[in-house]
């Protein structure tokens, strides 16, 4: 194994998130490997990190001063085995290949895990929105399609919203889409309600994360009422991840971006969540902003000369990291668990290091890893898929309720697979096992391709 990942490394070497992703999946899939020697003989370790297609493009646009910018478009087409290509764009001026690349591998298996017939992909751009007028964001979206048309298709690769990626701009995205096809299909998940769009994806990822932790804490015969709970991120996922904590009876205290976070000791109420939604949805404003409404709540701002987050540093019993990759280091985790953190469960794409998911397994919290904590996104993308293709549309219950179900089963998979591989209740080897060996039993079905 460990020679598998030196010459995976020496072969793309500044990929470090794509490294950190695949270590993680390969050590808790080792026991797997053992009992099927057959697996090894068909190199699927070789072939399932290894992206079927990569498309690099690029994007020149010209802003309201009519300057000229290039920025640099990106899909992975990671994984085709048990559906169309299916996943996120992100436009974060971070993205690199590196970075769409994990995203895609933990799709895969994300993907897997949902029971519904999805492959695995990534896309974006280092385009950043943030600033950025609207007419400059649709002129960006539409030389962004204008090339990736050609590679996607409501039956080829079906890409949805992520960080910078949100309602306006899939609405941007879409339009130019439906113009170049001359066709009007359900090529993009996370359309709006009145063209396409499903009851329940926008509140899918933070919901279903709140669905996820309330079956690990039901595990313990306990539940979210009356729990503090850490946040972080104030975006999509993060948003409805308060709402659905609010909704059980939970008190949240805090919310970040990338500038710093609040600490509300009061508790984020729905008042001052819709002040939330409209500040960053509407307004584009800054979480700090929320202290000039809310005067008894405290804004701390990023000190990058900390080696820890703050907001990981306070008394509570479940946390909801939402908003980055690698934003809970092994520091944070212990000053976590000092905090006497019972339970993390992640709304975001591997927010915590290796030295942090150490610690929460050694310290056997319940931890859920993004792969299966936060599939309710792509899950009800892939039920806005069905009900496009049948031109239905589901009432926000029977969303919901499907919802539900499919995380209720996710947390099933991921306990009967640790379990069945002498790692019971860790749910990360759980979610890796399961994942993989659906994903590598397609592959092998389907021959060398
Ligand atoms: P949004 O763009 O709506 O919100 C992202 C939030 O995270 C913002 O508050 C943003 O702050 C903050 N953030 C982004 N990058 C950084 C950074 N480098 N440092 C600190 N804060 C940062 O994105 P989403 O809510 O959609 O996505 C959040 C996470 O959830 C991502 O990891 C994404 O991959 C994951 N996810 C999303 C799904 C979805 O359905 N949307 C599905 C599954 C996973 P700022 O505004 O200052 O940039």
């Amino acid at each position: 194994m460990s020679d598998f990942l030196k010459s995976l490394t020496a072969r793309d070497p500044g990929e470090k998130e794509f490294h950190q992703a695949v270590k993680e999946v390969l050590e808790t899939v080792q026991p797997v490997l053992d009992r099927n020697p057959e697996y090894r003989q068909a190199a699927v370790l070789e072939r399932i990190t290894e992206p079927e297609r990569v498309i690099m493009f690029r994007v020149p646009w010209m802003d309201d001063q009519g300057q000229v910018q290039v920025n640099r478009g990106f899909r992975i087409q990671m994984n085709s085995s048990i559906g169309p290509y299916k996943g996120g764009l992100r436009f974060h001026p971070s993205v690199n290949l590196s970075i769409l690349k994990f995203l895609a591998f933990e799709q895969v298996f994300k993907n897997a895990l949902t029971t519904l017939a999805m492959g695995g992909g990534k896309g974006g751009s280092d385009f950043d929105p943030k600033g950025k007028s609207d007419n400059e964001v649709m002129r960006f979206c539409q030389g962004f399609m204008s090339e990736l048309f050609r590679h996607i298709g409501p039956d080829t690769d079906v890409p949805a919203g992520d960080i910078g990626v949100g309602a306006r701009e899939i609405g941007y995205l879409f339009g130019i889409y439906k113009k170049l096809r001359y066709e009007f299909t359900g090529v993009l998940t996370g359309k709006s309600l009145g063209w396409g769009g499903s009851l329940i994806r926008p509140e899918a990822t933070g919901y279903g994360n709140v669905y996820f932790a309330s079956e690990m804490l039901a595990t313990k015969n306990d539940r979210l009422e009356d729990k503090t709970c850490l946040v972080s991120g104030s975006g999509n996922v993060a948003q409805f991840t308060v709402e659905k904590i609010i909704e059980l009876g939970g008190k949240v205290v805090t919310l970040s971006d990338s500038s710093g976070y609040i600490f509300d000791e009061a508790g984020i109420d729905r008042e001052k969540l819709a002040f939330v939604k409209r500040l960053k949805n509407i307004r584009r404003g800054r979480i700090s902003e929320y202290i000039d409404k809310y005067s008894e709540a405290v804004f701390t701002e990023v000190d990058t000369t900390l080696d820890f987050n703050p907001l990981w540093n306070h008394k509570a019993h479940c946390a909801f990291p939402s908003a980055t990759q690698n934003e809970i280091n092994g520091k944070d985790a212990q000053n976590l668990v000092n905090n006497g953190i019972k339970l993390i469960s992640e709304g975001a794409n591997m927010p915590s290091t290796p030295e942090a998911i150490n610690i929460f397994l050694d310290k056997k919290l319940l931890y859920a890893p993004g792969k299966a904590a936060n599939a309710g996104g792509v899950a009800v993308s892939g039920l806005e898929m069905a009900q496009n293709s049948m031109r239905l549309n589901w009432p926000r219950e029977e969303v919901d309720a499907r919802l539900k179900m499919i995380m209720r089963s996710i947390h099933q998979t991921c306990l009967d697979a640790a379990a069945e591989y002498g790692m019971p209740g860790n749910y990360m080897a759980g979610a890796n096992i399961a994942g993989f060996v659906k994903v590598v039993n397609a592959m092998l079905d389907q021959g060398l391709v």
